[in-house]
């Protein structure tokens, strides 16, 4: 079994898919390890998003992580990054696979919809940047 973090975006949570993706999600053979709404300071988007700091939607990407509220969320399942990945989609809904959450719901290469970790060393990463361990079932 393996952790991977994810996050329901802002555009996908004000235009009500939060239900529809976390749907398929489920169906996709995840479990919900921890899940919280949250609204991200920016020092907490700009934290997160550290890696691309020298990309010029940096600024664009803080503004727009922040615009409104996001669902944090703490998947699990055999080969779970990977698998994340492949729910979601590419990065540019242009470019994303039919049945994807960001060909479903992805309305720019930046409001797309969910975010999704990139590699299992990332995963842990991420997953303590926003939950505790007890909520990760790791103690
Ligand atoms: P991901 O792993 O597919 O989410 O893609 P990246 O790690 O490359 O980028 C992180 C996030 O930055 C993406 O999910 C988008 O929200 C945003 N982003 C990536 N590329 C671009 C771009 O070229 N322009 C804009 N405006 N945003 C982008």
């Amino acid at each position: 079994m393996q952790k991977t973090f994810s996050i329901i975006k802002p555009d996908a949570v004000a235009t009500g898919k939060t239900g529809k993706i976390l749907s398929l999600i489920e169906e996709k053979g995840f479990r919900i390890v921890a899940m919280r709404m949250a609204k991200l300071s920016q020092s907490q988007a700009e934290g997160f998003y550290a890696v691309h700091a020298e990309r010029p939607f940096y600024r664009s990407l803080v503004t727009f992580m922040t615009e409104g509220p996001v669902v944090l969320l703490a998947l699990e399942r055999e080969d779970a990054v990977l698998k994340l990945r492949e729910v979601m989609g590419a990065t540019n809904p242009a470019n994303a696979a039919e049945g994807t959450v960001r060909k479903l719901y992805a309305e720019s290469i930046e409001r797309n919809a969910m975010h999704g970790s990139d590699a299992p060393e990332t995963a842990a990463v991420e997953l303590a940047y926003f939950f505790n361990s007890i909520e990760l079932n790791q103690l």
